[in-house]
């Protein structure tokens, strides 16, 4: 047995309360060198003397099964449950070489009656306070999510174009500063149409005042662009989606502020005078002409979002700033009714900032909806009280790599994906936002090499994962589109209704309709040996889909041809069936 392999961390991804009563524990050992685990388990009180008059822990014993393979290692899982919500727990692994041993909190002994009576080598879960438990709104476990980039996906007033905006050309390439006049009201006159598409959750990049198209560079957070609208149209807006069931996610910039917000100018005005100078964080004034590192200028005066001169980075250190940034979280919550936060760059603010803002969001809406832009391992923010997911690019990235690219192999990518899926809560990973491709990426069909049914197939595998899967606008129209700009040209609106539109709306659809089982249920990924990936989900239904990535057809087998009406059917290359139990 390869014991340097065996890893449990109380209190973790390891050891979480998944609700009230359910207690899940992992374990990790090495890559097929164990043939079994049994936990070992009871309450810590439960102790009573035998005959002898010797106190013996009276415990119980479950086996545990193999719930993953990662690249390095295996995954075992179990679920217990205890009557009087404690619980003590020691791990009894047997390796397939014979050797068995027991796991404890004071490390590795022989499996030995003695042995399991020693009461300080258990793990311990003194109290399962349900209060502790790591929750994550339901809702989003059914929800299909859409991500419209305001400014392009439907001009509804044309009274509040900006100068120079361009024709509504969809066969447009963008330039950087290019305006095209989309709003609110765009949106509103087109609700009913994602209503019919089947989404029911809409995710806005910025909508608050600021000079670019894309809004990132905040000037208030208190106003509505006024390219987009008022906030009369907003509040419309969000009780028409309300009513179609949708929910509302705002995307928040809190790692810095648009060169042009009051503050920011006011420091350029009054230098270490200003008011706001501690809310920046300034090594030197004055400030400007900015010193740009990665022009060798030497040091900046100032901390920016990456080397941008005209995204100064926000001290939310200072209680004043978080005061104001809490001040705006509640408001559009409380006055507008909206359901979630994205947070951008949420990696580069402090933990202290993201405890506060938790708190205040939820204070007023119990199952709001915390997202956390990060692009790598979120274990220390997913720990309950700071995000409820974040935006899943380890995982969608990974898929592409192999789907899009084949950079890895299926068997490389389901390790890798399983690997993933064991970095968080059961209940955490069920609110990441899987999504292939936004605003900052080039579009799904231009990375699938603009072949359609590729495009459909990798979005099928997401939409059959863990987590709310995200459509970027225009991806049901068969948009496709370069690197940004090129990714954010005019919503084709000539394709709705047509074959693509079909394909994604049909996709949709399965996942809304499977929500318990594709929401919540649990998640195992293999490659068969045919090559075909096979995804089982099991809750209320159980479900299977298969997917061919290989380059030529495959024999399916019995279950899943018989599920498509086939006598003896074959995969095609890029093809794809959902089977339902
Ligand atoms: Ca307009």
């Amino acid at each position: 047995m390869i014991t340097s392999a065996l890893r449990h961390r109380p209190e973790s991804e390891d050891c979480f309360l998944y609700d009230a009563d359910h207690l899940r524990l992992r374990l990790h050992t090495a890559k097929d060198d164990i043939a079994s685990v049994t936990v070992i388990a009871g309450d810590p009180y439960w102790i009573f003397a035998d005959a002898s008059g010797q106190n013996i822990f009276k415990y119980t014993e479950t086996k545990m099964t193999r719930i993953g393979q990662g690249e390095t290692q295996d995954y075992w899982g179990v679920t217990l449950t205890a009557p009087y919500h404690r619980v003590q727990y020691q791990f009894v692994i047997e390796g397939l070489d014979g050797t068995k041993m027991l796991l404890g909190d004071r490390g590795l002994r022989a499996d030995t009656e003695a042995n399991r009576q020693e009461l300080s080598n258990y793990f311990r879960v003194p109290y399962m306070h349900a209060i502790d438990a790591v929750q994550t709104p339901d809702w989003v476990k059914r929800t299909v999510w859409y991500q419209i980039f305001p400014e392009r996906f439907a001009n509804g007033d044309s009274n509040n174009d900006p100068v120079g905006t361009k024709p509504w050309r969809p066969e447009d390439h963008p330039g950087r500063d290019d305006f095209y006049g989309g709003d609110l009201q765009g949106v509103l006159d087109h609700l009913d149409d994602l209503q019919k598409l089947g989404v029911n959750g809409l995710y806005f990049c910025p909508i608050f005042a600021a000079s670019s198209n894309h809004k990132y560079d905040t000037i208030d957070y208190l106003e509505i662009d006024p390219a987009f609208g008022d906030k009369a149209l907003f509040a419309k807006l969000v009780k028409a989606a309300h009513k179609r069931g949708m929910k509302i996610m705002l995307d928040a910039v809190f790692n810095h502020m648009g060169y042009e917000s009051m503050q920011w100018q006011d420091v350029l005005a009054n230098g270490a005078q200003s008011r706001f100078a501690d809310w920046f964080h300034i090594n030197e004034f004055p400030v400007m002409p900015f010193r740009n590192p990665i022009k060798g200028e030497g040091q900046p005066q100032y901390e920016t979002f990456a080397f941008e001169p005209h995204m100064p980075k926000l001290n939310t250190a200072n209680p004043e700033v978080q005061d104001y940034l809490l001040t705006v979280a509640k408001y559009w919550v409380k006055e507008f009714d909206i359901d979630a936060w994205r947070l951008d760059v949420a990696n580069e603010v402090d933990h202290h900032f993201w405890r506060r803002f938790y708190s205040a969001v939820t204070s007023i809406k119990t199952d709001f909806y915390v997202l956390g832009e990060v692009w790598h391992s979120s274990q220390p923010w997913l720990n309950g009280g700071e995000f409820s997911g974040v935006m899943n690019y380890a995982y969608t990235e990974l898929t592409m790599d192999h789907f899009l690219t084949h950079k890895q192999t299926a068997t490389q990518m389901v390790a890798r994906l399983t690997d993933q899926l064991m970095l968080y809560r059961d209940q955490v990973n069920q609110v990441m936002l899987n999504m292939l491709d936004s605003h900052d990426t080039a579009r799904l069909l231009t990375l699938a090499h603009d072949d359609q049914e590729l495009a459909l197939q990798t979005l099928a595998f997401i939409f059959t994962q863990t987590g709310a899967p995200c459509i970027y606008y225009g991806t049901e129209m068969g948009m496709d589109g370069d690197n940004d700009p090129d990714d954010r040209r005019p919503m084709d609106w000539s394709k709705l209704g047509g074959a693509t539109w079909q394909s994604v709306a049909a996709l949709i659809k399965l996942r809304r309709k499977y929500a318990d089982t594709l929401g919540k249920g649990t998640t195992k990924l293999s490659v068969a040996p045919n090559g075909l990936i096979v995804v089982e989900r099991v809750g209320e239904q159980k479900l299977t889909a298969y997917f061919n990535t290989t380059d030529a057809p495959v024999q399916l087998t019995t279950d899943a041809a018989l599920a498509q009406g086939y006598a003896a059917g074959k995969l095609a290359p890029n093809g794809f069936v959902i089977k339902v139990d």
